[in-house]
């Protein structure tokens, strides 16, 4: 342990800093066991898939052109089906971006006329010009399909009152996002989301629920297709890729709905037969096999963070013990100056860009300035460890990803550090 204090000193943590580390660490034993316990189930359940569909070399085959009975894509879908269990499944290289997949579930199931539903507040910033909510060329507003809004209750909760009277003939569809993106109210939990679609099936029982599952796959047992979701949508260079896709979304649910995506995504008639794997199917399937103990790994690094920040006197979402439903953790710094701080620490921490030092830009999508912390080996991936955050009151940073713990422990205490050294913190 000399060799390794000496190391960390070598790499910038301060044994003062170090210290306060490993006090927090004593303390999140039995809550990393549990965390353990459903990355070993969450295994089980993709190794099982796998198994069932026969998955071989064969699938790992590149194929190119238009992709006609490609057995790796094919043979993927359905493990991906299974897993979820839902009865179809869409996953794709072609599907660039978590955005494009929500973009493309949500257009390829409302037509013009019909309405759009979020019972959870406002969406993810990147989906307000998908929806039209800030106009923009292409947007569901501009096609004629109209949008509603309910917020959540002060405490966070639903307000079950608000959803039944926006639920009209028109309503067509009720997007739900699981992970709280770049908001500070509480991430639901899939037992919260299943009660919310029931409620929503009961007052209309024919309405379809997307779920935007992005930051939440395998942090539970169970995902939101399990609790009546007609559509589970994600990002694979977020859980699911394991760290290991380099580019790809999902679909998972019914077969009509993900019937429908599949002629969006390529062209009415073709759907889910074209579409070659342009040789990445190993990294697909490899990356899935490893998610659930990746997601592990960077679960514990946002608890970590949290019981390292919040004694400190910033407010952490979730709270240093809560249950955790993501593996997202906000910690408000109250000023851009920390939020740099916090971000060069993590950069500093990377295996790839270490010597980048990050600065507030504008980005396509986002409104206000946003900081991005990340030296990824998968440009943007955010299932590697990164920080980010919109330059906007109360200055929270998201801190997630990590694909060993071990890494992202060294990134949370070389952000410390940074605050320290800054004299933003004292320990
Ligand atoms: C990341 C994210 C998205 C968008 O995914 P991109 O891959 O960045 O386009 C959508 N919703 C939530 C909740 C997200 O976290």
């Amino acid at each position: 342990m000399e060799n390794l204090l000496e190391l960390y000193q070598t790499m910038g943590v301060s044994p003062a800093v170090y210290a306060y580390g490993e006090a927090a660490l004593e303390k999140l034993r039995a809550r990393f066991a549990r965390i353990d316990q459903t990355a070993e189930y969450n295994q089980a359940k993709v190794l099982w898939a796998m198994q069932k569909n026969r998955v071989s070399a064969a699938c790992f085959a590149a194929t190119t052109g238009y992709g006609y009975d490609d057995l790796g894509r094919d043979t993927l879908e359905r493990v991906y089906a299974d897993v979820f269990h839902t009865q179809a499944a869409l996953v794709r290289p072609q599907i660039t971006c978590g955005t494009h997949a929500l973009a493309l579930a949500l257009s390829a199931n409302l037509l013009p006329g019909d309405e759009l539903l979020s019972p959870v507040g406002a969406p993810y910033d990147t989906l307000q010009e998908v929806i039209g909510i800030r106009p923009s060329p292409c947007s569901l507003a501009e096609y004629g399909v109209s949008y509603r809004q309910v917020d959540l209750l002060p405490d966070g909760s639903f307000d079950y009152q608000s959803i039944r009277n926006s639920i009209n003939q028109k309503t067509k569809l009720i997007t739900i996002q699981r992970s709280k993106g770049y908001a500070t109210r509480p991430t639901f939990s899939v037992s919260q989301i299943g009660q919310l679609i029931a409620f929503c099936k009961q007052i209309k029982p024919d309405v379809l629920v997307m779920v935007d599952n992005c930051y939440g796959e395998f942090v539970e047992t169970m995902e939101p297709s399990d609790v009546g979701a007609d559509m589970t949508v994600g990002s694979l260079i977020k859980n699911p890729g394991g760290g290991l896709a380099p580019i790809g979304g999902y679909i998972a649910g019914t077969a009509q709905c993900v019937e429908r995506c599949a002629y969006r995504l390529s062209a009415p008639g073709l759907g889910q037969e074209v579409g070659a794997n342009l040789g990445l199917m190993p990294a697909l399937y490899q990356g899935f096999f490893l998610a659930p103990t990746v997601v592990a790994g960077a679960e514990k690094g946002a608890v970590f963070a949290a019981n390292l920040y919040e004694p400190l006197g910033f407010r952490c979402v979730p709270s240093a013990s809560e249950e955790r439903f993501d593996i997202i953790q906000a910690v408000e710094l109250g000023s851009g100056a920390a939020m740099e701080a916090f971000c060069k620490g993590i950069q500093a921490a990377a295996p790839v860009d270490s010597f980048a030092v990050p600065y507030p830009s504008d980005m396509p999508g986002y409104s206000d300035k946003v900081i991005m912390a990340a030296g990824a080996f998968v440009q943007g991936s955010s299932i590697e460890l990164s920080a980010d955050g919109p330059i906007r009151p109360p200055y929270a940073v998201y801190f997630q990803g990590g694909l060993t713990w071990n890494h992202a422990k060294l990134g949370i205490l070389l952000s410390l550090q940074k605050l320290v050294d800054a004299g933003l913190v004292t320990l």
